[in-house]
């Protein structure tokens, strides 16, 4: 079964076809969509649902949308729904977490969760599902795996970044990894 998966993000799309390898899951470029669809919604479970509408009206054929975001308990849940733009509109990796690391020097609160939601809509029914990692924030950048916050970013439970894992642990434990393993359930419905 084809599945449309709403991103440009060649990590992600790895991540999440591992976990679905009896599904074709196609992305925006083999769509020819090249622009990002924009993320107007005040929670991450909007943003899902907003991007995932787009491509059904677009091209009538099952899909979904993820939206994630990195919520630090000392920041009031920031930056969240803004993680992607925190430091700026050119959404620098380097840059996001710089601020993160500035606004926590001095807190001894480093306590952090990723969350991610997914919006399905398969055969027209729509289903928001959500994933939580929770972990914590590291003085400093460590590890090269990854993508986005994954240098400053501990899972609780283990001693190394996101950014030090091989992908399969993190698949294992991480928001995405969690949040796809309910999607695998909830497509077995279908
Ligand atoms: P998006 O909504 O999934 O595009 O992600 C929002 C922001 O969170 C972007 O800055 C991403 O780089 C970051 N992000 C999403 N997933 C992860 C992850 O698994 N690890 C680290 N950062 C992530």
């Amino acid at each position: 079964m084809k599945l449309l998966f709403a991103t440009n993000n060649s990590n992600k799309l790895k991540e999440v076809q591992a976990k679905l390898p009896h599904f074709e899951i196609v992305s925006l470029k083999e769509l020819g969509v090249t622009e990002d669809i924009p993320e107007t919604g005040n929670t991450l479970e909007e943003n899902a649902l907003i991007k995932a509408r787009y491509l059904y009206e677009k091209f009538n054929l099952n899909c979904f949308a993820d939206d994630t975001g990195l919520e630090i308990e000392a920041l009031d849940n920031e930056p969240g729904v803004f993680s992607a733009r925190y430091a700026g509109e050119e959404k620098s990796a380097e840059s996001n977490m710089a601020k993160v690391l500035e606004k926590l020097e001095g807190k001894t609160n480093r306590k952090a969760r990723f969350r991610t939601a997914i919006a399905l809509i398969a055969n027209g029914k729509e289903t928001v599902i959500e994933g939580v990692v929770n972990g914590e924030i590291l003085t400093k950048k460590t590890g090269t795996e990854g993508f986005g916050y994954d240098p400053i970013f501990k899972a609780n439970g283990f001693d190394i970044s996101f950014a030090e894992m091989d992908m399969e642990t993190k698949n294992r434990i991480s928001h995405r990894g969690l949040a796809v393993d309910k999607l695998v359930d909830a497509l077995k419905n279908k």
